[in-house]
């Protein structure tokens, strides 16, 4: 057996964050909605401050200092992106706005030209809406159907089931890494061995697992990879699609425009190579830079790490909010795959109102469907509060909420 990983020293990783050193409505501030967006260290602040102050300018294009700094900062976070999920190459990444933007490129430029009538794409009740809607739009587009992998009351997937739902016209598997409801760590690498026994090629929805856990695309063997910079404590508007040389290469670009052309007649034009063959018009520049900051600066800390800190974290609040009248966690009650992303109802009290008493204790948190909704039917429920935790979250953050949500219950019972 391996070391445990080292602890982490929290009071240095709290000082690399100034945002969380702030008051909000006169109390310290506890920001556990890292599921929707992650903080942003120094570290990356000021990779972006260099960017702006010192060669802002378009990539691939300028024979002049600026561009060609930007250029090859450009390059150089998608190496560290690739890097920092293992994959076999670094023009296996493929800058995007973010998880929503690279699982529509896959249904579009992929699924247009794989998806037929009468053919069959396998999500899961667990999906978010972004490995979601695309594919109905892809199904309405090509007359496919949709068919869902149970899971169970707890949120796990029903592998069996899962197992048994391939059929001849199965094209494709979709499915998230990590719930960003329940929590719930699916087994990517059986998932995708089950569905290469069938011939059928894999989307993982990593938005909530690449921040948190190992993500290694080679290991996980997965075809496609979609995450967010956001949540990995990047800038918004960045995210990258991992996907297999062999797809991206046979695969048409999404957008057609500048950069991503070899050349241009009036009538048809032919493709520049990979990356860029996917990168139409001019990206998100600062962005990737500032990601690529962002993924070091996981990296430097140690993704195991962070990883068990956040298992301690999440013990300790699975415990403490099972222990108070009127309280339901969903999903697995112990950490046992499962991540920090803790969803619960509290009885006699609307979530967004526990949101809103939170709130006024400085407690950050999310209640409602967290784009969701067939989730949240099958689980019985309309809306949950979500505590969501992060590498800098402190075990008196955790208490913070249990006193918190207690203190809102007390409340509307009292009322
Ligand atoms: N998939 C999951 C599991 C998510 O949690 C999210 C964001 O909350 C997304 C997809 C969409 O990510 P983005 O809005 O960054 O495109």
């Amino acid at each position: 057996m391996s070391a445990p990983p080292p602890a982490l020293d929290l009071t240095a990783i709290r000082a690399d964050f100034p945002v969380l050193c702030q008051r909000v409505h006169d109390r310290p501030l506890v920001y556990l909605d890292n599921a929707a967006t992650s903080q942003t260290p120094s570290a990356v602040i000021d990779t972006l401050r260099t960017y702006y102050e010192t060669y802002n300018a378009n990539i691939h294009r300028g024979l002049h200092v600026l561009s060609e700094r930007a250029t090859a900062e450009y390059e150089a976070a998608r190496r560290r992106v690739a890097g920092f999920v293992n994959a076999a190459h670094a023009h296996e990444v493929i800058f995007t706005r973010g998880t929503t933007e690279a699982v529509n490129l896959v249904a579009r430029s992929w699924g247009d030209a794989h998806v037929n009538a009468g053919d069959d794409i396998l999500l899961t009740e667990l999906e978010h809406h972004s490995n979601l809607v695309p594919w109905q739009m892809l199904a309405k587009r090509r007359g496919a159907t949709l068919r869902y992998v149970p899971i169970s009351p707890e949120g796990r997937i029903d592998l069996e089931a899962y197992a048994r739902m391939f059929g001849p016209r199965t094209r494709l598997v979709a499915v998230t890494h990590m719930s960003n409801v329940l929590g719930v760590i699916t087994p990517a690498a059986r998932i995708v061995q089950i569905a290469r026994a069938n011939g059928v090629p894999v989307l993982l929805d990593a938005a909530q697992s690449v921040p948190h856990l190992a993500v290694d695309v080679q290991a996980l063997d997965a075809d496609f990879v979609a995450f967010s910079g956001h949540k990995v404590l990047g800038p918004t508007g960045i995210g990258a699609l991992y996907a297999k040389e062999a797809w991206l290469e046979a695969m048409d670009p999404l957008f057609g425009g500048g950069s991503m052309i070899r050349t241009v007649e009036l009538h048809e034009s032919s493709w520049a190579g990979l990356p860029e063959k996917f990168e139409g018009g001019t990206p998100n520049i600062a962005g990737a830079i500032g990601l690529g900051a962002a993924v070091d600066y996981v990296q430097n800390v140690g993704i195991d790490a962070v990883t068990a800190h956040e298992d301690a974290l999440t013990e300790r609040a699975l415990a403490m909010l099972s222990d108070l009248d009127g309280v339901r966690v969903l999903g697995p009650q112990d950490t046992t795959d499962r991540g920090g992303v803790i969803s619960f109802t509290v009885d006699g009290v609307h979530p967004h109102d526990v949101g809103t008493l939170l709130d006024a204790d400085g407690i950050a948190v999310r209640a409602g469907h967290h784009c969701a909704q067939p989730l949240m039917r099958k689980l019985g429920v309309a809306a949950t509060v979500r505590a969501s935790l992060y590498l800098y979250n402190s075990p008196h953050e955790v208490d913070a909420l249990a006193e918190g949500v207690a203190r809102a219950k007390a409340f509307f019972d009292e009322h």
